[in-house]
């Protein structure tokens, strides 16, 4: 059987690198779920589907096909054949993701192609509903936050290196927002699954949170 490693958490909760590091150190197969739904964000977007369409939604859902494929241990996501892994950093993309995330049509697709991966590899797979839904048999869960306030500052950072200008208030609500969608919405909201382990990584490096998930892991196999 493979081993599976799920990580929920918010938005800028550090997952995704904290993630990345833990499959370099235990040969696992790093699986950014978010990235799949951000790519279906921009489908709708490009093809200039109303997030609150659900009529439209529904339909582009069947003209949508996702899949990943992996260049030196990279994740590339491909929507419809195309490598748009590149395109959907971008706020914008990212809260079209938050919104659309939340319809049945949309999560049903993407667990299904997450399942599969995880059947067949040594998963670490970072999303909301990891431990919940997807792989609730996961061996190892992990719950990752951290504070709204560090959160922001994080991603205030991560945007300024990159050259982008951008208010930190204007970040922390975004973060609220997607917050409050992600933990209230009606299908798979975020929340800890019951045997998860809680990691608040406010106060950490992340070395330090990298050290603890690759040690509890070990625990496991
Ligand atoms: O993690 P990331 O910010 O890339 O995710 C973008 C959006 O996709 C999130 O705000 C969330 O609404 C959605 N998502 C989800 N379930 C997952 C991963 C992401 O609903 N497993």
């Amino acid at each position: 059987m493979s081993m599976n490693v799920a990580i929920d958490g918010p938005a800028g909760a550090g997952k995704s690198t904290i993630a990345r590091k833990v499959a370099e150190t235990l040969d696992y197969v790093y699986v950014d779920t978010g990235a799949m739904y951000r790519a279906m964000a921009l489908y709708f977007l490009n093809e200039g589907i109303d997030a609150s369409d659900a009529g439209a939604i529904g339909k582009a859902c069947d003209d949508i096909e996702i899949s990943i494929a992996y260049e030196e241990g990279q994740q590339k996501v491909l929507l419809n054949g195309e490598d748009v892994t590149g395109r959907i950093r971008d706020e914008k993309v990212g809260n079209m993701a938050s919104v659309t995330s939340a319809y049945g049509c949309v999560r049903e697709k993407l667990v299904a192609l997450q399942r599969k991966l995880a059947a067949r590899e040594n998963v670490i797979m970072d999303g909301r509903d990891i431990g919940t839904c997807v792989l609730p048999e996961a061996q190892v869960k992990i719950y990752l936050t951290a504070s709204v306030e560090v959160r922001a500052k994080r991603r205030y950072q991560e945007l300024e290196k990159k050259g982008e200008t951008c208010r930190l208030d204007e970040i922390e609500q975004d973060i609220r927002k997607r917050d409050e969608r992600d933990m209230n919405r009606e299908i798979s909201p975020l929340r800890q699954a019951e045997d998860a382990i809680l990691v608040d990584s406010s106060d950490m490096t992340i070395d330090q949170v990298v050290a603890c998930i690759v040690s509890l892991c070990k625990e496991e196999r």
